[in-house]
């Protein structure tokens, strides 16, 4: 009776990897179809190595950076700065985030159209490049959001970096748009703080912005 059951299971054991081996097989000639088909496509494309190489760079670069602005997207900028924070604990150095968000950016909306608005949005894009330093990066947070990463800075230097930033939007001239319009941004800091989420990092600029809004705006807060 047991060499029975051995026969039954052998059996079994046997028809399972027939089954897997032609799943496999199936893979494999799906596989070579497809490349066949891709060198196919590549060669109709009449496409050089080189130049393939060169899109796929660009569709990279579009894949991680914001359009209009030209600063990284979300969530390049959230991956960056979950690196940061890995060195940071690697090599026990400090960074510090500004989240910048622009003052009544609703009413240049309303009042002077989305064109407009989208104008402001490049001209304080520039106001903040203009202050970053060539290892310091930026990302589109949201609509007209941004977070800053000043790298190996604390809070006391990234206080007189956020204060020059502050004064420099301030002092973007927008010709075409109505007199008396200032254009002004809030900015919060939060320093790194050792083995803390980087989602907790940006609730605490987050807060310390708002409490920039709440304080009467155009102004800089930290979290300590
Ligand atoms: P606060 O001072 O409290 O920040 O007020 P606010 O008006 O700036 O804030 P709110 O969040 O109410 O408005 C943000 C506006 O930003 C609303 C939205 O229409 C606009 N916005 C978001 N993305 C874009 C964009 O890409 N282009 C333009 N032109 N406007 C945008
Ligand atoms: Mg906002
Ligand atoms: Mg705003």
């Amino acid at each position: 009776r047991n060499e029975f059951l051995q026969w039954i299971v052998l059996a079994i054991v046997m028809i399972d990897f027939s089954y897997i081996g032609g799943y496999i097989s199936s893979l494999r000639r799906n596989l070579r179809t497809s490349h066949s088909e891709l060198k196919k496509t590549v060669e109709n494309l009449n496409i050089s190595q080189s130049e393939l190489e060169k899109s796929l760079a660009l569709i990279q670069e579009i894949a991680i950076h914001d359009e209009l602005t030209g600063f990284y997207n979300r969530r390049h900028l959230m991956e960056l700065l979950e690196n940061e924070k890995n060195r940071s604990l690697r090599g026990n150095t400090v960074f510090t985030i500004a989240m910048l968000d622009i003052d009544h950016f609703k009413k240049v909306n309303d009042t002077y159209g989305h064109q407009a608005g989208d104008e402001v949005l490049r001209r304080v894009s520039a106001a903040i490049k203009s202050t970053m330093r060539n290892t310091d990066f930026c990302g589109r947070y949201g609509g007209e959001e941004f977070v800053l990463v000043l790298i190996q800075t604390d809070l006391k230097e990234a206080l007189i970096c956020a204060e020059r930033m502050r004064a420099n939007i301030e002092q973007c001239q927008l010709p075409g748009i109505g007199n008396g319009l200032r254009i002004t941004a809030s900015i919060g800091l939060s320093q790194y703080q050792m083995r803390q989420e980087i989602d907790t990092m940006v609730a605490r600029a987050d807060r310390a912005l708002y409490r920039g809004k709440e304080g009467g705006r155009n102004r800089v807060e930290y979290e300590a």
